[in-house]
């Protein structure tokens, strides 16, 4: 069974991932586990699929190792798609997950006439690079969608970043409120995975 490498550092990602990937196809590991200290990739795109692809070619022509990279994020309309691909620093260089839902909650109430709900998406970018496949068969891309709105109360304890200001639509409980299987089964990475499962039975079948 291969090994496939998680090129991020990131808790949240990391622990949705695990149950994510299926266990009998791939060894998922943190990309950390295998180059210490993990090498940092400045993440300077302007589109999700543009950092995850920075991503995951740095990290697999570094480990040579099946790679997977995510770049996500949410995008609110009132605040013109911020905080898009700045949705980890969102509030500065220091910024933890309780700060960006801080500083995204402050920005909704400033707004001159709060028009609840707020409605917003989350985007995921995938990214897989196989440095064993063919030439011009080594990068694979999906993404996944997931629309909602915010809240601007702080709702439920699971998951992670703006889990808890985030509503799915079609549902009145946060993300943060929802069991992790009903967030996979919706949510932007959830339907990003999905996407990339069959492509990824065929690469390995292939090599
Ligand atoms: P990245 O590591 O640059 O892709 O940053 C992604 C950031 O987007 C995270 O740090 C979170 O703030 C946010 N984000 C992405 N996916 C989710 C999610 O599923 N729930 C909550 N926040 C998310």
């Amino acid at each position: 069974m291969r090994d496939l490498l998680l090129a991020t550092t990131n808790k949240g990602k990391l622990v949705e991932f695990a149950s994510l990937l299926p266990g009998h196809l791939v060894r998922v590991r943190s990309a950390s586990e295998v180059l210490s200290p993990m090498r940092v990739v400045v993440e300077d795109g302007v589109t999700f699929a543009e950092n995850a692809q920075k991503k995951a070619i740095a990290i697999a022509r570094e480990s040579m190792c099946l790679t997977l990279a995510d770049d996500s994020g949410l995008e609110v309309d009132a605040l013109d798609g911020k905080p898009g691909v700045y949705s980890a620093r969102f509030s500065g260089d220091k910024a933890t997950d309780e700060s960006n839902r801080a500083e995204l909650l402050k920005r909704l109430r400033r707004l001159p006439s709060p028009a609840a709900p707020f409605s917003a998406r989350f985007r995921c970018a995938l990214c897989l690079v196989d440095p064993f496949a063919a030439e011009g068969h080594q990068v694979t891309e999906t993404a996944g969608v997931c629309e909602g709105s915010i809240v601007l109360v702080e709702r439920g304890t699971g998951g992670f970043g703006y889990d808890a200001v985030f509503v799915p639509v079609g549902y009145s409980q946060t993300f943060g409120e929802l069991s992790a299987e009903a967030k996979h089964a919706l949510s932007h990475r959830g339907k990003a995975t999905e996407a990339l499962l069959p492509l990824l039975v065929s690469l390995l079948g292939a090599t």
